[in-house]
């Protein structure tokens, strides 16, 4: 689901001077794209974090240019108690209030009355619906508030981003600008930050777990496993994405999630298509 780009906020930004950036930061550290990105977005620039090790990494080097940097998650509603215990460290440990956003209570309450709390281990299409619900529509929503984006994404992560620029346009979110400072780090590399730099982190890490989401769709790996075949581990053949980095289309979920929503438009006039 596209965003529109929010008409109220300052910062232009155009094809051409994000192309010129992007090149011009390609070798850059993460630290000189996040300080590239805090002097020109300003209040506009936020980091995204669900508070996995990239993410607090980001963070630490974001405060340490910048003590008022913006931060949000997405709270699902499903995340572990240990995440929530993190993020309360985090403010704490940098002072800053990270900023939380929620999904729609009345889609929830719509979703989980008609297909059960626990949706999304019956079929990929529900967890696709979940994913959406609790995680891309907010996401949405407080991207509305920004004209630039910091994730924690690396390209080593997955397929599907191994592609990634560290300066990039969003077309998914309304043309604004997403960076991703981490994209050229490896997974040692994050850690060897997390310790010389004593950046909290996530108990779950000490429990086996290398990629955190929400508690029902996450459990730790075996030795040897890719990094993030605990996301959604019942799953096969299905991308280890939720929607909220690459836009996913199964021409399934899109018509339940417009039900939901009761997105008139989408159903052609009919609520009840
Ligand atoms: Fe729902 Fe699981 Fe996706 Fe979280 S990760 S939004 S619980 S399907």
């Amino acid at each position: 689901m596209e965003n529109q780009p929010n008409a109220t906020l300052a910062s232009i930004v155009s094809e051409t001077e994000i192309g010129d950036a992007a090149r011009a930061l390609a070798g850059a550290s993460a630290q000189e794209v996040l300080a590239w990105a805090i002097h020109r977005f300003g209040r506009e620039l936020a980091i995204c974090s669900s508070f996995q090790v990239e993410g607090c990494v980001l963070i630490d080097m974001a405060a340490k240019i910048d003590p008022n940097i913006r931060v949000f998650t997405i709270d699902t509603g499903r995340l572990p108690g240990e995440t929530y215990d993190l993020i309360d460290r985090i403010r704490e440990h940098y002072g800053i209030p990270v900023e939380i956003y929620l999904p729609d209570t009345d889609v929830v309450q719509r979703m989980v009355t008609k297909h059960g709390l626990n949706l999304f281990y019956r079929d990929l299409d529900l967890r696709l619906l979940c994913c959406q619900v609790r995680k891309v529509l907010p996401l949405n929503r407080a991207l509305e508030n920004f004209s630039a984006w910091v994730t924690g994404l690396r390209r080593d992560q997955s397929s599907t981003r191994s592609n990634l620029d560290k300066v990039a346009i969003d077309n998914d979110h309304g043309g604004m600008v997403k960076l991703s400072p981490l994209a050229d780090w490896t997974e040692q590399r994050v850690w060897d930050y997390i310790r010389t730099s004593d950046v909290p982190y996530n108990a779950l890490y000490e429990k086996g777990y290398t990629s955190i989401g929400c508690a029902p769709c996450t459990r730790p790996v075996e030795a040897g496993q890719d990094a993030r075949a605990g996301r959604w581990w019942w799953e096969t053949d299905a991308p280890k994405e939720c929607g909220m980095h690459c836009s996913i289309e199964s021409g399934n979920f899109e018509r339940e999630l417009a039900r939901l929503t009761r997105d008139r438009a989408a159903l052609g006039g009919s609520p009840n298509a």
